[in-house]
């Protein structure tokens, strides 16, 4: 028997996999380390291009969702509301994502990200579905903003805040999720937190094709790769690594019901 890891975010939709989609997605469960792995839309169209892969490949579940990087190209943002909300009732559909902010850029402008993540945190309210957040250098507006939706769940996706708001998020109710980042020699700071959270909050990510984990960083990113990941948050919680796995993926279903 194989590990058992599950990829809770990953963009094999990416055109980066346009030449060996299907080869890359077969050789994924070659070795039986990989367990599932979740597609996550960020637009209408690679929503339903999420939904679509749960169909043609074994399995992949997917995340439905606008990503605050793409909202402000949407021109009747009513429909694509109503189309994500559609496709939450697919039953390999296991939540909203990715939603959130993105004040990197600031582009689109913020108060219009800050819209479009509480319309699909109120769809998260009606549906009882989980929702995956991008929340890049907007930490205390995603934090306000989740306060505000005490019933909703869900996880904070390659994670980088501060340990403290981790474990304010903890204590909440919510999962922290680890992509290849905390590999990286110059990122002690995510693996200050992977210390901080417990490990039945713990969820691993490739966010695929990026963020490879060292060795392979630099290179295109799959879900093998999670096998590193996983190897260096077992060791930072001091367990074994297959253990560690298994537990994260418990985490997963447990979260996701699949
Ligand atoms: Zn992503």
């Amino acid at each position: 028997m194989g590990l058992d890891i599950i990829d809770s975010h990953a963009h094999y939709d990416d055109k980066k996999f346009d030449d060996d989609r299907d080869a890359v997605i077969a050789s994924l469960f070659e070795s039986g380390d990989i367990s599932a792995v979740i597609n996550v839309g960020c637009d209408v169209a690679t929503s339903k291009r999420s939904v679509e892969f749960t169909e043609k490949y074994p399995n992949f579940y997917a995340w439905v969702g606008i990503h605050p990087e793409e909202c402000g190209k949407i021109d009747d943002p009513d429909a694509a509301l109503a189309g994500i909300e559609a496709m939450l009732s697919h039953p390999r559909v296991v939540g909203i994502g990715e939603i959130g902010l993105d004040f990197y850029w600031d582009d689109p402008a913020r108060d219009i990200q800050e819209r479009w993540f509480r319309a699909q945190m109120e769809m998260a309210k009606r549906s009882g579905k989980p929702v995956a957040i991008h929340d890049r250098d907007a930490h205390g507006k995603c934090m306000e903003v989740v306060c505000d939706y005490p019933g909703v769940r869900g996880i904070f996706h390659s994670y980088s805040g501060s340990a403290e708001m981790a474990r304010d998020l903890v204590r909440r109710g919510w999962y922290i999720s680890f992509s290849g980042v905390v590999t990286f020699k110059n990122a002690p700071k995510v693996r200050e937190v992977a210390e901080a959270v417990p490990l039945e909050r713990m969820l691993i990510e490739t966010d695929c094709p990026y963020l490879s984990p060292e060795p392979m960083r630099g290179r295109r990113n799959d879900s093998r790769n999670l096998v590193y990941t996983s190897a260096r948050l077992a060791e930072i919680k001091g367990m074994d690594h297959a253990e560690f796995c298994r537990a994260v993926s418990d985490n997963a279903r447990k979260l996701l019901g699949i």
